[in-house]
């Protein structure tokens, strides 16, 4: 049967793109189908554009910290819509990019809304286009549960564009949104609250990572509130009041839900090829990324499995080398290094203390909390924690946890060595690198004793 393309891609975002690009280098004809704008989430409405707001929020705390340093910085200012601006025009630079890139590796680009009408046919506009191999990749969306007034409260997906910041904001949820823009926001010198409905932030993460983060944003004038979950938000003449579950109420600038992303499947006709998909709506596919059809596979958020840019990067690539380059490939989910750009940020990969304990592995702890060199001088009292997590058994790191500025890059080069399987006794073997904060970990001498 003759096909209009090899491959068409619906969602042009970090797994979809990745995944055109390399079909087409390996001879494929291909079109991609975006709704939105090229570059999807991570680059137009999240990791990027966040990225350069945790900056900008920084900068608060760099400027008290040079005063130790000598520096006088005189009435320093900030300006939102400068702000907004600049990052706007950066995302308009990478999205031509994206778009130049694509159109250089061969692939068309479609606009519009694509959906699925058959295992080899979307329809786009009106017209029905065929195709050998469809693969979704059109991501995830912000959850909002269903609270009377919810109407009023924005997501991500809206924070990058408010006209003006608030006096006072509530965030809700504890997972990496919630605490980054939490952290954006208080940086920016908005009063912000976050709220939280279980006991501590980052449910998953090392316990000793949540506790040691919550009490520094603390510290850094965010409010926690855990244990607590919104009933209502009322509109009121000057902003909006939240009544909480147990009655009280809070007068505010602005709410925000950071309470999850969802699979976005909805409408998307993926019935009509009798593609299995999971509770959550995600699509259902193997090891291979292919669901129960065979002409149809999926990579990204909208599978549910990591929802990571470089996650969803790997699979796209793995993708082309299955499909069109003879060459089947697997993506090793079991160890994924990850960095939350909290203030400060969290670099964490492996397992955490409790899960490894939950595993049956018999564990030494070691952990050192410190005030990092350049807070002597700046009087900043942000300490930083390190941590490995040991397996008794074979010497194995099973888990590297950082809290603290950089961690995000520490991480990546971590991550090499614990995606190598490397042990303690190698960490040992390494010669510190001074004065760093990192050199912590490969000093350790000491486990922790238990109860310590
Ligand atoms: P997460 O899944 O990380 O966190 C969702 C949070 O919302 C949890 O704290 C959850 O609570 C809470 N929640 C869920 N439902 C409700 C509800 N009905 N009412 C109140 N609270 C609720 O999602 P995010 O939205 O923060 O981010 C989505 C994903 O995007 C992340 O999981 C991550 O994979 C990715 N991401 C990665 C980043 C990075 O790499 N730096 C940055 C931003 C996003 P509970 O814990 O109790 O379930």
């Amino acid at each position: 049967m003759n096909f209009d393309y090899d491959l068409f891609v619906i969602g042009a975002g970090s797994g979809g793109v990745r995944a055109a690009r390399m079909s087409a280098s390996h001879g494929a004809k291909v079109a991609v189908a975006e709704e939105y704008r090229v570059g999807g989430t991570c680059v137009i409405r999240g990791c990027v554009p966040k990225k350069l707001f945790v900056y900008a929020s920084h900068f608060a705390e760099e400027f008290e910290d040079a005063a130790g340093f000598g520096w006088t910085v005189a009435d320093a200012k900030f300006d939102w819509a400068t702000l907004v601006k600049n990052k706007d025009a950066e995302i308009d630079r990478l999205n031509s990019i994206y778009i130049k890139n694509l159109k250089a590796s061969g692939v068309e680009i479609l606009e519009g809304r694509a959906t699925v009408k058959d295992a080899h046919t979307v329809s786009l506009g009106g017209r029905d286009i065929t195709a050998k191999y469809i693969l979704v990749a059109v991501g995830a969306t912000p959850f909002m549960p269903q609270i009377d007034g919810i109407e009023h409260a924005i997501s991500s997906n809206e924070a990058f564009h408010i006209e003006t910041l608030p006096q006072d904001i509530i965030v809700v949820g504890g997972g990496y949104i919630a605490v980054e823009f939490a952290g954006i926001f208080n940086g920016l010198g908005v009063n912000t609250t976050l709220v939280y409905r279980g006991e501590q932030i980052l449910r998953g993460f090392d316990n000793e990572v949540r506790d040691h983060l919550a009490a520094e944003m603390t510290v850094k004038g965010v409010s926690i509130k855990t244990e607590s979950d919104i009933a209502a938000i009322a509109k009121t003449t000057t902003g909006f009041t939240v009544t909480y579950q147990d009655g009280s109420t809070q007068e505010t600038g602005l709410v925000m839900y950071a309470t999850g992303r969802v699979p976005m499947t909805q409408a998307l006709g993926l019935e009509n090829a009798g593609v299995a998909l999971g509770k959550k709506g995600e699509v259902k596919v193997d090891a291979r990324s292919k669901t129960n059809i065979d002409s149809i596979y999926a990579v990204g958020d909208v599978t549910e499995r990591a929802q990571l840019t470089p996650v969803a990067i790997r699979e796209g690539a793995a993708f082309a080398e299955t499909v069109f380059n003879d060459n089947p490939q697997e993506v090793d989910h079991s160890i994924i290094p990850t960095a939350v750009f909290s203030q400060p940020p969290i670099g964490t990969v492996g397992m955490g203390e409790e899960e490894a304990g939950a595993a049956g592995h018999e564990i030494d702890v070691y952990a050192a909390s410190f005030r990092p060199m350049k807070n002597t001088l700046s009087g900043n009292p942000e300490k930083t924690l390190m941590k490995l997590i040991v397996d008794r058994a074979d010497d194995k790191v099973l888990g590297l946890h950082i809290v603290g500025p950089d961690s995000g890059e520490m991480i990546q080069a971590f991550g090499v060595a614990i995606t190598m399987g490397a042990t303690k006794a190698q960490f040992d073997a390494t010669i510190a690198v001074h004065p760093t904060a990192a050199e912590e970990l490969v000093t350790f001498k000491q486990p922790r004793q238990k109860g310590t």
